[in-house]
């Protein structure tokens, strides 16, 4: 008991916590101590963020990839997978009803899609149309891309760039990211990151990882520079080598959210719908959670990554039927303003 009060306290107080430490705390398991966890948590981003939290847009605007991940619904050889292309005006009409609903931000994301990567100019374009079209921050998660590629993004006004290890385990990530070299998706994070994007990481859990793989890939993640650190739970997808996996509960990944925000208390931390959807909200955001992210619009044929159909259609994932459940938990949306501000502050933090 002393000893969680003295981790607690110390991250509390700015120290940086150090490997054995982010063990101790990703090892407990006793509800009161993982409560104190979160609240500890809690407080730390109501000190950095007051009670404002930011929503994220998500527009997964082509599910077709070259790739074989095995953990992933959209890997090549899945032909149970939803496969669509939206186009240019679907894509910006889509973008444009959710920064109409008061997202801060818009979420592009593809598959490795050989039509986007092998026309540049088509990807370009259609950034350039969103950005035109919302005024909002972009992310983009187009997947591992060219260098020339990033400085085109970063010119048509592409403020983050997302592409997750998922694990810094590089035996884990050899089962997991099937031929795809760990060393050359890392160098893309660090050219994009130096070229001025804000970096977002993400971890997966329930794939076979362990708790030190947890806070090597949590410490990590800090001297990779990154601005937003997001961790997922693994839901086994249908026709895929992973499907017959029994799924975990969310409760690593709620005490990664909550050790996170321990160790980045100044950075954004999702809390995604794509896992358990609207129903998982409140306990994301009592963990630390400061951002909601994977917000799609209802109707339009737009899928998840996870969680390919989920709370989608009957607009569970829609933010006006988020809102209560922020209000009940003493948290309000952010406005444009506090993003942009955001963004301004954490550029100069990393010099972009
Ligand atoms: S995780 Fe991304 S890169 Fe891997 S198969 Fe799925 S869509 Fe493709």
């Amino acid at each position: 008991m002393k000893k969680t009060t003295d981790i607690l306290d110390k991250a509390q107080n700015g120290v940086k916590l150090n490997h054995d430490e982010v063990i101790f705390l990703l090892s407990q398991r006793e509800e009161a101590t993982l409560n104190r966890i979160y609240e500890a948590a809690r407080n730390t981003r109501t000190e950095y963020f007051g009670n404002k939290i930011f929503a994220y847009g998500f527009v997964y605007f082509s599910t077709y990839c070259h790739n074989e991940c095995s953990f992933c619904f959209y890997r090549k050889s899945n032909d149970q997978s939803l496969r669509y292309r939206k186009n240019r005006d679907e894509i910006v009409d889509l973008s444009k009803a959710l920064a109409a609903s008061g997202v801060h931000l818009i979420d592009l994301t593809m598959g490795e899609d050989a039509v986007f990567l092998e026309d540049e100019e088509r990807l370009i374009e259609l950034v350039d149309a969103v950005k035109a079209a919302t005024g909002l921050a972009l992310m983009i998660s187009p997947g591992k891309v060219s260098e020339p590629l990033l400085d085109k993004l970063i010119k048509s006004g592409v403020d983050w760039y997302a592409l997750y290890q998922e694990t810094y385990n590089r035996q884990l990530y050899r089962k997991m990211r099937l031929d795809q070299d760990y060393d050359q998706r890392m160098s893309t994070k660090i050219q994009a990151r130096d070229k001025g994007f804000l970096l977002e990481e993400g971890l997966l859990t329930g794939i076979g990882d362990t708790i030190e793989d947890r806070a090597q890939a949590m410490l990590a993640m800090g001297s990779l520079g990154v601005s937003q650190v997001r961790t997922m739970t693994f839901v086994p997808q249908k026709g895929t080598p992973l499907e017959n996996v029994t799924p975990q509960d969310c409760g690593n990944e709620l005490l990664n959210i909550s050790v996170m925000r321990l160790l980045y208390p100044d950075k954004l931390i999702p809390a995604s719908l794509d896992v358990e959807g609207l129903s998982g909200l409140q306990g994301r955001l009592m963990a630390g959670a400061n951002v909601i992210t994977s917000i799609i619009p209802p109707r339009e044929g737009l899928a998840g990554v996870s969680q390919s159909s989920l709370d989608i259609d009957d607009g569970s994932r829609s933010l006006p039927m988020i809102i209560p459940t922020l209000e009940a938990a003493g948290l309000t949306l952010a406005t444009n303003a506090d993003y942009e501000n955001f963004l301004k502050k954490e550029k100069i933090k990393r010099g972009a």
